[in-house]
């Protein structure tokens, strides 16, 4: 089922009528950045930009999320969009367009655009009720920046809400750098990583250094430690389903004469696959009690599972990718080559309800002239794209619940 072209061409341009507003709303945004899980200010933005809508709105319990549901006139499957809200510690260097006003806070990652173009894809579905045949699910998510944010509302009973009729998901990320400007690019399989962290305390005995053989020493276990993680690691992960693991700190002893009792390092994992990320806890654990018994110490491990890895649905992927072909022209979207070694709790919804991440190209220079990437003090995000992520976002549910409906109508022939 293609999206007639005259129903896409009025679709654009509501979204150019509403350019303005969400430019408004995303410098609001910008200028009052909040942190984790508690976004009042935000939060209060996103629902005075919603009123005129008179959309059935949830507020979260457990953190300031918002779930809003716009209904079709018809009966049909449920699509949801996801935008997510925070910003990051960072304090705002660029000089280009609106600043945050707060000394330490940034949104550096692009999540004021993502709000404020699920507004508008709002604005735009709820104008078009008649043509929809099912209900979209708009969810605002804070604490994306390691705060669980789409656990929390998983808990808070974000799946009754969206319901059993689920067909997909969507969400779009900005990219200051790594994408061109105005592309959207996106992979089917692993998309962004899976994240983890861990920490190892080696034990020994403490000793004279000129009496080793009279103490346990953990240097060289932590050392070998160290080494034997990237062998084991090379010798039982697959070359085309990579995993990375790092230690970046390792810490023992006082004085250069002395053995000291404990050793102590700590490391991140990053993975692309369900199959890695339950693999490396296993595969560091084992190391370690190895080492330990050729070492005679004790070793430890604490492991700190982060984020799953956002794994992107084929079918819907490619349903986003005609959409944005359809609406913009194919030269506007580009397939992701390789996986991101980031991560995104959007994965957590995505393990609930296939779909896709696609992520956007909007960098502009900084007044040095250089575009920043993401988390950067000076990371730069262009406004005038709203209107695009928008339409993109409105479209994408159109078109997935027409495909829902006709593919409903095709079977009931099939059986009559
Ligand atoms: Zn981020
Ligand atoms: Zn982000």
């Amino acid at each position: 089922v293609a999206l007639t072209g005259t129903g896409l061409g009025t679709l654009r341009a509501a979204s150019r009528d509403l350019q303005a507003q969400l430019v408004a709303l995303r410098s609001s945004l910008h200028q009052s950045p909040e942190l984790g899980l508690w976004l009042p200010d935000t939060q209060a933005l996103i629902l005075n930009a919603l009123r005129e809508l008179e959309l059935p709105v949830i507020l979260g319990r457990t953190s300031s999320s918002i779930v809003a549901e716009v209904s079709g006139r018809r009966y049909g499957p449920t699509v949801v969009l996801r935008a997510d809200m925070d910003a990051l510690p960072v304090t705002e260097r660029a000089e280009v367009g609106p600043v945050s006003r707060i000394d330490g806070r940034m949104h550096a990652c692009g999540h004021d655009l993502h709000s404020a173009m699920l507004v508008g894809a709002a604005h735009l579905l709820a104008a078009r009720r008649n043509e929809l045949a099912g209900r979209v699910v708009l969810v605002w998510q804070p604490g994306e920046e390691g705060h669980n944010g789409m656990q929390m509302m998983l808990d808070d009973g974000l799946l009754d809400v969206i319901g059993p009729d689920a067909v997909a998901s969507y969400a779009l990320h900005t990219l200051t750098d790594a994408v061109p400007h105005g592309v959207f690019t996106g992979r089917g399989g692993a998309s962004h990583a899976s994240t983890g962290s861990f920490t190892v305390t080696v034990r020994g005995q403490g000793g004279h250094a000129a009496f080793p053989h009279q103490a346990v020493d953990p240097v060289p276990a932590a050392a070998e430690l160290v080494l034997a993680l990237q062998v084991r690691l090379t010798r039982t992960v697959d070359v085309f389903d990579p995993a990375v693991v790092s230690v970046g700190t390792i810490h023992a002893g006082t004085a250069p004469n002395v053995i000291p009792a404990e050793a102590r390092l700590q490391g991140t994992v990053r993975t692309f696959s369900p199959a890695q990320a339950t693999w490396l806890p296993q595969l560091i654990q084992q190391t370690a009690e190895g080492v330990a018994m050729a070492y005679g110490v004790e070793i430890s491990v604490e492991y700190e599972a982060g984020y799953p890895a956002v794994v992107n649905d084929e079918g819907e992927l490619e349903v986003f990718r005609s959409v944005i072909g359809e609406l913009f022209g194919p030269d506007r979207f580009a397939p992701l080559r390789s996986p991101v070694p980031a991560g995104d709790d959007y994965s957590r919804l995505l393990e609930q309800v296939p779909g896709a991440f696609v992520l956007l190209g909007a960098g502009l220079p900084a007044a040095d002239g250089l575009i920043h990437p993401n988390h950067s003090s000076g990371a730069v995000f262009d406004e005038s794209l709203l209107a695009d992520g928008a339409a993109a976002l409105a479209a994408v549910a159109l078109h997935r619940l027409r495909t829902a409906q006709a593919r409903k109508e095709n079977d009931d022939d099939a059986t009559e």
